[in-house]
């Protein structure tokens, strides 16, 4: 017997139809002598329709309502999946987060899980029980409902895996696993049979949504292997797990790409002690993540700095910076909405030499611009113009070998 977690995303519960087939799968591996703990996203869609009706109200929703809001499309499904498998002869028990509870701190919209006590749950599989978990929403000390930022439900899984100590977290989603890059747009895209969590790590963070970023650095915290699968099929999918020799071997892993950010310079700023810090503290302040900077310093004494943040906080962003132009003496500011960052990802350009030459060659024979550039370790980020996405991902895709089955 083994204690399964199983975590179904929106589009495997999108209609009636596809949350009888998930009973049925939860089903199955119960007859087959598990204990099994479901974690069920909202219907897809419905929870874009949520934050839209929100935005509809007001400009910028009080967070604790919006969490109040956004968490109703999880409590469906736990409802519907619970009452589906009763209809079949099993016991089932829906939990909201805060019935679970999964406790977490009261940053709303991107709360952080702190602790799940699992005497609930473990009471009800004893009693030979399917529990059923809603994904994505958790409570805070003052009793308040809390999320945990878009797609969270994976971590919620992730999260539950690792308090119950689970023999198997499966991510049940409407691909077949994690792929060199987004199927979607590239057709030659592979299935990868694992992938280390470092590499998980970086793909999620650049933009592939496949799985949330925090449930991937939970994981490798608590040592959980995800198994990524499709809800549509019984195919192996792909392992996300402890890096391995193996995986060393292979120069890069996987693209990913990102068209949700956007880029602000300020020009001719004068090159003295400070003046970072005068341009980045007020968007910190104002609670904006920025994400690659580049700094020009010209013959003249000037500088021009270059940053990039998300699309979304991008007028925000540009009213601060304008503001703080006029402090610092900066000749002027511009922005472009109109950029995307692609990046190669792999453990194995630690020991491997010429990966960054390789990118710049390939994206430069086909004209495109590169505007900033970022590496780390296990990755190399290029911003270019948005246009140019999927072309570039496609020809980095070939020029690293990615489409070909013996890599
Ligand atoms: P769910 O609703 O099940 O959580 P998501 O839409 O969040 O599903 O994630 C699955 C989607 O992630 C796929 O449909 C696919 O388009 C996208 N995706 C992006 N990059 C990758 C990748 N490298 N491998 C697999 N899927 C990817
Ligand atoms: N329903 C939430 C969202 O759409 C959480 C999730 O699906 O993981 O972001
Ligand atoms: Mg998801």
């Amino acid at each position: 017997m083994a204690l399964v977690v199983q975590k179904y995303g929106g589009t495997s519960v999108g209609t009636i139809e596809r949350i009888r087939s998930v009973a049925q799968r939860v089903a199955k591996t119960f007859d087959e002598g598990n204990e099994v703990v479901v974690i069920v996203s909202a219907m897809s869609g419905e929870t874009n329709r949520l934050v839209a009706m929100a935005n509809e109200v007001c400009e910028f929703p009080n967070e604790r309502e919006y969490d109040v809001l956004v968490s109703t499309g999880e409590q469906v499904t736990i409802a519907l999946l619970s009452m589906c498998l009763q209809s079949m002869g099993y016991q089932a028990k829906s939990y909201l987060g805060s019935q679970i509870p999964m406790i977490t701190d009261s940053a709303h919209a991107v709360a952080r899980i702190k602790s799940i006590p699992d005497i609930n749950i473990r009471k009800d599989l004893a009693h030979k029980t399917i529990v059923i978990c809603a994904g994505f929403q958790g409570v805070d000390d003052l009793g308040d409902i809390t999320t945990l930022g878009r797609g969270g439900s994976d971590t919620s899984a992730v999260a539950i895996a690792a308090a119950l100590k689970a023999d198997v977290c499966e991510i049940y989603t409407d691909v077949d696993g994690v792929y060199t890059t987004d199927p979607r747009m590239v057709p030659a895209a592979r299935k990868l049979n694992k992938i280390s969590y470092e590499e998980m790590l970086e793909m999620a963070s650049l933009g592939a949504k496949v799985l949330q970023i925090r449930s991937v650095e939970f994981a490798k915290k608590y040592d959980v292997v995800i198994h990524v699968r499709s809800s549509f099929d019984d195919s192996q999918g792909t392992l996300v797990m402890k890096e391995d020799e193996e995986m060393e071997t292979v120069l890069v892993s996987g693209i990913a790409f990102n068209k949700d950010e956007a880029k602000i310079s300020v020009l001719g700023v004068p090159d003295q002690p400070g003046i970072a810090a005068q341009i980045f503290s007020p968007l910190t302040e104002a609670n904006i993540t920025v994400d690659m900077i580049i700094q020009n310093v010209s013959s003249e004494g000037k500088t021009d700095m270059t940053f990039t943040v998300p699309k979304t906080d991008c007028k925000k962003a540009v009213q601060i910076i304008e503001s703080v132009a006029g402090t610092i003496g900066a000749r002027g500011t511009s922005s472009d909405t109109s950029i995307s960052k692609v990046s190669i990802i792999g453990v194995g350009m630690r020991s491997h030499a010429g990966v960054a030459s390789k990118m710049f060659a390939t994206l430069s024979k086909e004209g495109i611009n590169i505007e900033m550039i970022s590496t780390s370790e296990i990755k190399i980020s290029c911003v270019i113009s948005d246009k140019y996405t999927e072309l570039a991902v496609r020809v980095l895709h070939e020029a690293f070998g990615l489409d070909k089955e013996d890599r």
